[in-house]
């Protein structure tokens, strides 16, 4: 259900923004999706062909770019890929990315 929420509010800062820009239609929407993210890609794109009777939908294709974890450590300031990797500072570990679903660009007409 979650995914439902997030979906709509994806597709609805898409829309808005291909009025703005006076598109006639989407073609293709990417979406950067974090490995570490707690969304499922099936589910969004489930919702999204649920959501997608709004005219400027109708044709648009939906992708998914994987953004890989990245971890820091917040003592000595290095990244990482996964905690197995990580440094010997036993300092913790901030997620700096791969934890987020952006959209990332769209074709429009
Ligand atoms: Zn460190």
């Amino acid at each position: 259900m979650h995914e439902f929420a997030i979906t709509s509010s994806l597709i609805s800062q898409v829309i808005r923004e291909a009025e703005k820009n006076g598109a006639r239609r989407i073609r293709r929407i990417t979406l950067l999706i974090g490995e570490h993210s707690s969304v499922v890609p099936e589910c969004v794109r489930f919702y999204f062909n649920r959501l997608k009777d709004h005219p400027l939908l109708k044709s648009a294709e939906l992708e998914f770019r994987p953004v890989p974890l990245r971890l820091r450590c917040p003592k000595c300031g290095q990244e990482f890929g996964s905690i197995e990797e990580m440094c010997s500072c036993n300092a913790g570990a901030e997620i700096t990315g791969g934890d987020e679903l952006t959209v990332e660009s769209m074709e429009i007409e």
